[in-house]
C-alpha cells in the first residue's frame, strides 16, 4: 500500500495540532509535531543557559539525542532519554522558540530528523514548512488558518487549564510577535504553499474541523486514485 504524508501547516493557535492529532487518530496514521521538536530544543537551551548564545545552540542540537513518541492522543518527547513533554509547554519556551528556530543550523537538523521519520509514511505532519520544505511532495497539503483574537483566545484557554497566570493581551502580543518572525525569517518562512488547501475555521469547532478535513483529504486522495480505509 501506498505510504501516505498528510501535511498541515499555519500560524500559531490555528488549531493545527488539534486537527493534525484528531486526524491520525481517525485514519489510524502516526503525527508528527514538529513544533515540539523545536520547543525542546528551546527548553534544553534555556535550561542549560545557552539560549542567546547561537553558536552553542547549534552545537548542543547536533549533539542530542531528541526522540518523539505518540501514544494514546499525546505526543510525549525525549531528550536524551530524559521526557520532557510537559515542560516544552511554557510560557518561557513559548517566548523565545521563534528565535531558536529561526536558526538554520537549528532547522537542518530538525528536517533531518523528520524526513527520516516521514520515509515510514502514513503520517500526519504539522507544523510551519511542513508543507513547502519538509514535505514539498506530500499526498495532502493543508494550510489552516483563523483570526488573530480566535487564536489568542485558544491559547489563553490552554493556558487557563494549565493555570498558568497570563492575560489575553499578553497572549495576543505574543502570538503577533511569533507570526512576524516566524514569517519574516529568511529560512523557511510560515508561508502557504500554492497547492495547499486553504481553510479558516475561525468559529469552527474542533469536530467541525475535523469534519471538513476528512471530507478535503479524500477528496484529494481520490482524485490521486489513492484510497484510505479507516
Ligand atoms: O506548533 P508550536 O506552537 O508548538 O510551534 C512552536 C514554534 O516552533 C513556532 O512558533 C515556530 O517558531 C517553531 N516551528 C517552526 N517550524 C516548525 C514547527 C514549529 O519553526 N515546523
Amino acid at each position: 500500500m501506498k505510504k501516505i504524508i498528510i501535511a498541515i501547516d499555519g500560524p500559531a493557535g490555528s488549531g493545527k495540532s488539534t486537527a493534525a492529532k484528531n486526524l491520525a487518530k481517525k485514519l489510524g496514521f502516526n503525527y508528527l509535531d514538529t513544533g515540539a521538536m523545536y520547543r525542546a530544543i528551546t527548553f534544553m537551551a534555556l535550561q542549560k543557559g545557552i539560549v542567546d548564545d547561537v553558536d552553542a545552540v547549534i552545537e548542543m542540537t547536533k549533539k542530542i539525542n531528541l526522540s518523539l513518541k505518540f501514544e494514546d492522543g499525546i505526543t510525549r518527547v525525549f531528550v536524551d532519554g530524559e521526557e520532557v513533554t510537559d515542560k516544552i509547554r511554557s510560557a518561557e519556551v513559548n517566548s523565545k522558540v521563534s528565535e531558536i528556530s529561526a536558526i538554520p543550523e537549528v532547522r537542518e537538523e530538525m528536517v533531518k530528523i523528520q524526513k527520516s521519520i516521514g520515509s515510514k509514511g502514513n503520517i500526519i505532519a504539522e507544523g510551519r514548512d511542513v508543507t513547502t520544505v519538509v514535505f514539498p511532495d506530500a499526498d495532502v497539503k493543508i494550510f489552516l488558518t483563523a483570526s488573530l483574537d480566535t487564536r489568542a483566545q485558544r491559547r489563553l484557554k490552554e493556558y487557563q487549564e494549565k493555570n498558568i497566570p497570563i492575560t489575553f493581551e499578553e497572549v495576543k502580543a505574543n502570538l503577533e510577535k511569533r507570526d512576524k518572525i516566524d514569517s519574516g525569517r529568511k529560512v523557511s518562512p510560515l508561508k502557504k504553499a500554492d497547492d495547499a488547501i486553504e481553510f479558516d475555521n475561525t468559529g469552527f469547532t474542533p469536530e467541525q474541523d475535523l469534519e471538513f478535513l476528512l471530507k478535503k483529504v479524500n477528496e484529494v486522495l481520490q482524485s490521486k486514485g489513492i484510497e484510505i480505509n479507516y
